[in-house]
């Protein structure tokens, strides 16, 4: 097989290095043509020295002067800050890029990628939620592909396999649940950092860990899902499987549902995105059916996890409302993390921010990055009441 040129922006994070663990379980198969991270300069001049690959950019400018020091002497091109970011998707000859990058940051270059017709591998959700609008006419007119990284889309991608686009009836979203899922509501607003960091199942960054115990996360899968399968928000479901082993599900209109099921490892869903549209041998998420747990599935409590209902009241709405929604979990999961708001208040700051927010129902990028700075404005405010 001709190996494949990898671009792997986020490289330091949960998805870049297990990407670069498939990459090292398949010698040959990759190569890797440029690596980009936020501030992780140490771990990126580690894997430059491994990959070594042509170019490395890193968004956080004022860790510039370190890594051209620590590079002195090699020959790699080095870009620096988001415009740079951007042009990294347009330089260099790539099959796949992979957007690891974790919040909206990874939006421009996700479009950048697209229009550029290439293959986006897609784990930063964020991208996708945000920009929902804009990728479907300039995928039409660059042919470019988006393949799922996240499992529960990847999951869904292989299923629907299995039919016609006009015979899908509903996508089940599966999961976890997170840390709560049987913590009485009385004791969400006493929640700490360290509990709301420890997932269940998935071993992740930060953020989406958060994200996984408010069931944003799940919020922002089923946006994602309205944009990557083009399908209304009606059409998508989401169960509680607190097991993790039914990654999600489609259900066609003979009420057939096909699954897919792997011990959680998001190395397999990267692989399947590396290497589609083969499968190959994989050492990764492998199944003893006879070693499961019980497979054990529930409805999702919206009451408690309220993020979840924003989600689907701003996945029916779409044009800026799913931005405005990412936005204020982002500043709120980040005050969160900084111990400045209540685990509760995340919630309200997405739903605070939500009310009254002048949503533009077919937006362009100027309306949608608007909307994203405008949110965050106003989530900021809100914060500075909620401190704990
Ligand atoms: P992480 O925090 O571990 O890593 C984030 C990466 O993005 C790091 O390499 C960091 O340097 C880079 N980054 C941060 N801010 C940046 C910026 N402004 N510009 C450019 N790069 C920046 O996060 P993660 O868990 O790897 O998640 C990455 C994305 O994948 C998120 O969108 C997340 O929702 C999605 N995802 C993650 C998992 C998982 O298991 N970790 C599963 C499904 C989807
Ligand atoms: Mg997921």
């Amino acid at each position: 097989m001709v190996p494949k040129n990898l671009l792997i922006l986020g490289s330091t994070g949960s998805i870049g290095k297990s990407t670069l663990e498939v990459v090292d379980a398949h010698p040959g198969q990759f190569v890797i043509r440029g690596l980009a991270a936020f501030s992780n300069v140490e771990l990126l001049v580690q894997q430059y020295h491994k990959y070594k690959p042509e170019a490395l950019c890193l968004v956080d400018e004022s860790k510039a002067d370190l890594l051209k020091t620590l590079l002195k002497n090699e020959e790699v091109t080095l870009l620096f800050g988001e415009k740079e970011l951007i042009k990294f998707a347009q330089f260099y000859y790539v099959d796949i890029v992979v957007n690891a990058v974790v919040g909206a940051a990874g939006l421009l270059v996700s479009l950048e990628t697209v229009k550029q017709g290439r293959t986006l591998a897609v784990a930063n959700k964020e991208s996708l939620v945000c920009g929902g609008p804009l990728f479907p006419e300039i995928i039409k007119k660059t042919k470019a592909k988006i393949l799922p990284i996240d499992s529960e889309h990847s999951a869904i991608w292989q299923s629907a396999m299995a039919g016609k686009e006009n015979e899908l009836k509903n996508v089940i979203i599966t999961a976890s649940g997170g840390p709560f899922r049987s913590l009485p509501k009385e004791q969400f607003s006493q929640i700490t950092k360290a509990q709301a960091l420890n997932h269940p199942t998935w071993k992740m960054g930060q953020k989406i860990t958060i994200d996984s115990a408010t069931l944003a996360n799940k919020g922002l899968e089923v946006m994602e899902a309205v944009v990557l399968f083009n399908i209304p928000a009606s059409k998508v479901k989401v169960v509680i499987h607190p097991q993790s082993i039914i990654h999600s599900m489609v259900e066609f209109n003979d009420s057939s549902v096909i699954a897919q099921l792997s011990n959680p490892d998001m190395k397999l869903p990267i692989s399947y995105a590396l290497f589609w549209p083969d499968r190959v041998e994989s050492p990764f998420g492998a199944l003893d059916f006879t070693k499961l747990p019980d497979l054990s599935f529930e409805e999702p409590d919206l009451d408690k996890f309220k993020a979840l209902k924003l989600a689907f009241h701003c996945a029916e709405k779409g044009g800026t409302a799913p931005a405005v929604f990412n936005a204020a979990n982002e500043v709120a999961v980040d005050a969160f993390l900084k111990e400045k708001i209540h685990f509760t208040d995340i919630t309200n700051c997405i739903e605070d921010t939500l009310q009254n927010f002048n949503i533009v129902s077919q937006p362009n990028l100027l309306d949608i990055l608007e909307a994203d700075k405008t949110a965050r404005k106003t989530a900021d405010e809100l914060i500075g009441k909620f401190v704990c």
